[in-house]
């Protein structure tokens, strides 16, 4: 068996400690003689695993009491209409902060629902840098304020929580969340999908205050955060499996020491990229520096042909899943909590050889 050094955006790397628990845990969990998928959704068994899950994420992100935690299906995209579904009814209109692709997957949801407004745009400078807060055109009587934390395709980050005063914040941390600690209290919603950080595809974490909702009429059922919260995320199967998984990785992250730990590592590491990035006169990023993302280093050498040869050779090197985005080209390594240093290092040696021999 050999492990490569996976730098896909998600799905993602999970950790190998995690992949090798739930392997020994695949034909019979704790004694039950089944595996968790095979479990009932509703049996005293699962219910302990999925309660236990909430708990060590709240516990993890120190989610205040007053926050519910919901794990749903339809991943992060779902959640562009969900958020915009519950929320969008107190005054109808709604602002977003359109900073990279799903930004704006998520502000073209919202205007199905509502007067959804950009209050800010950063598309006619190719979305490489994250605007100031003073560059927010912020609307009072916004029902929220959605922004994306760190914006996937695009390799930038908001390294700050924008201010909007009285109005709730609504943030989509598909690809950032549970990298570093961060203020739950601050936002009026917070959602991800679950395969960058948190383990398998097919979940989606929602963490929401309940006195923001206003939700349109009529709602779907499904879709109705209230009717989830009532009914414990269990309205119909949840993503069983996922959840399971998603606990084992947020022991592991307790066992490495929290977010905090979480938070130090991921900086060395994306500094260790940056650097190179830095020091070669081949590779550029056109990510402004202050908005670079700690989790997915987008570069390249400025000739296609080049930028091919250098994901091949990488790849047949170990080192797979760092063509870029398609809207954006060039490469792309993403570099979740489950990319170990040595992962990062390798990559990084491999730049300065490349460009040795080009
Ligand atoms: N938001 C962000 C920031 C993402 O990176 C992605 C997926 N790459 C999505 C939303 C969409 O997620 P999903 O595929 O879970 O719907």
């Amino acid at each position: 068996m050999s492990r490569v050094f996976n730098f896909s955006a998600g799905p993602a790397m999970v950790p190998e400690a995690v992949l090798k628990r739930a392997a020994d845990e695949m034909l019979d969990h704790g004694g039950s003689g089944m595996n968790v998928m095979e479990m009932s959704h509703r049996g005293k068994t699962y219910d302990a695993i999925f309660r236990g899950v909430e708990a060590k994420l709240r516990a993890v992100m120190d989610i205040p009491e007053h926050y519910k935690v919901l794990f749903l299906q339809g991943g992060a995209t779902l959640q562009f209409s969900m958020t915009a579904m519950n929320l969008i009814a107190k005054t109808g209109k709604a602002d977003y902060a359109v900073t990279g692709q799903f930004s704006a997957g998520a502000f073209k949801e919202g205007k199905r629902f509502g007067q959804a407004r950009a209050c800010a745009d950063t598309s006619d400078i190719a979305y490489s840098k994250i605007p100031a807060q003073n560059e927010l055109d912020l609307d009072p009587e916004a029902s929220y304020v959605h922004y994306c934390m760190n914006n996937t395709v695009f390799g930038t980050k908001w390294n700050y929580i924008p201010e909007t005063g009285d109005v709730p914040l609504v943030c989509d941390m598909s690809s950032c969340i549970l990298s570093e600690p961060l203020d739950v209290s601050r936002f009026g919603v917070i959602y991800a999908g679950a395969q960058k950080n948190m383990g398998p595809p097919g979940l989606a974490v929602v963490i929401l205050r309940e006195d923001i909702l206003h939700p349109v009429s009529p709602i779907p059922g499904y879709m109705d955060y209230a009717a989830q919260i009532k009914a414990g995320s269990m309205l119909n199967t949840p993503p069983t499996y996922s959840v399971y998984l998603m606990g084992l990785v947020l022991d592991w992250i307790n066992e490495r020491g929290g977010l905090a730990a979480m938070k130090a590592y991921n900086k060395k590491k994306a500094a260790v990229l940056y650097d190179a990035l830095d020091n070669s006169a081949l590779f550029t990023s056109k990510v402004e520096k202050a908005s670079r993302s700690m989790m997915n280093v987008v570069f390249s050498t400025g000739d296609a042909e080049k930028d091919d040869a250098f994901v091949k050779a990488a790849a047949a090197g170990g080192m797979v899943t760092l063509k870029g985005h398609r809207a954006v080209g060039g490469m792309r390594a993403s570099i979740y909590n489950a990319m170990p240093m040595e992962g990062v290092e390798k990559l990084a040696a491999f730049m300065r050889a490349f460009e040795a021999s080009v």
